[in-house]
């Protein structure tokens, strides 16, 4: 990847990267299309398949994280993908486990609330393995999701830290027609449970709404909203609803125009995320 990517760019051609989990939904492939704006026709766009282990916890869905490599391959070609980078487990992670494995990236400020607090060992796990695929992929510009909002906020935190000369664009959340966030994870729901999932995007928008008719509410009446929404109409179980600023994730007291809601349900094992700007 690296040797192919050192052609690249001796021809002047830029590079641009997105990292992915594979089980490719639309969502991924607008990524693509911002990737391709970004680099031009001439450019060269690279996806990244990894189901990255260091990000799982142990009693995570690591294992049965969904996988369908021929449809995400056709799906990279039909969407132009210049090249499809598939590291092995044992490039990515020598002998880990035995010993010999040892560097990890920590963000330790951004990585710290929200996901970080409910999946703490996540996030070293995302910088660890964004990092070491910036080191292959060698791309100027990298497209992240805004459905993954601190994810993208940790990565750009750790690419000032640490220098990285790569440009993070982040891309709009992609949804399904009934308002759904597009997640490969949405295919682990009963079909009960996809019906009550859209209640993460509903009480996004029934907040949006609240927020255009009073000038500060205080967060705690917006999370029993959301806790009575999700808890009293679903079978879902909410795991947290924050209110932060939108660049610095820091939480808020009182929520008006331009804060940022985060919010992760359960619905049995299957954990679905969502956010916006209000
Ligand atoms: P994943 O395969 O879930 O690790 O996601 C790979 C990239 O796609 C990340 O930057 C995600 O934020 C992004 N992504 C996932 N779902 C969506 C979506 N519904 N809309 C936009 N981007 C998404």
């Amino acid at each position: 990847m690296q040797r192919a990517a050192r052609t690249w760019k001796l021809g002047e051609l830029g590079i641009g990267f997105v990292p992915t989990m594979g089980y490719l939904h639309a969502g991924h492939l607008s990524l693509v299309q911002v990737a391709r704006k970004e680099v031009g026709a001439i450019g060269r766009v690279i996806v990244s398949i990894y189901v990255n282990p260091t990000q799982f916890a142990a009693h995570e869905d690591l294992s049965t994280y969904p996988r369908d490599l021929r449809r995400d391959l056709r799906l990279c070609r039909e969407a132009g993908v210049d090249a499809v980078f598939l590291p092995s487990d044992s490039a990515m992670y020598p002998g880990k486990g035995e010993g010999s494995y040892s560097t990890y990236v920590v963000e330790e400020k951004v990585s710290s609330g929200l996901e970080g607090a409910s999946r703490p060992t996540h996030f070293r796990g995302v910088t660890t393995i964004v990092a070491k695929l910036f080191n292959c992929v060698l791309p100027e510009v990298a497209v992240f999701g805004a459905k993954d909002w601190q994810q993208a906020s940790v990565i750009r935190r750790m690419c000032a830290d640490l220098n990285f000369p790569i440009k993070i664009v982040v891309a709009p959340t992609h949804r399904e027609p009934d308002g759904l966030a597009m997640s490969s994870r949405n295919v682990y729901l009963t079909a009960q449970q996809r019906l009550e999932a859209t209640v993460l995007s509903r009480c996004i928008r029934e907040c949006q709404s609240q927020v255009r008719q009073s000038r500060e509410i205080p967060v705690g009446q917006l999370v029993d909203l959301i806790r009575g929404k999700v808890e009293g109409e679903t079978s879902g179980k909410l795991d947290y609803a924050a209110f932060f600023e939108s660049n610095t994730l820091e939480p808020v007291e009182r929520v008006k125009k331009g804060t940022h809601l985060a919010l992760a349900v359960f619905f049995g094992k299957v954990r679905l995320i969502d956010n916006a700007r209000l």
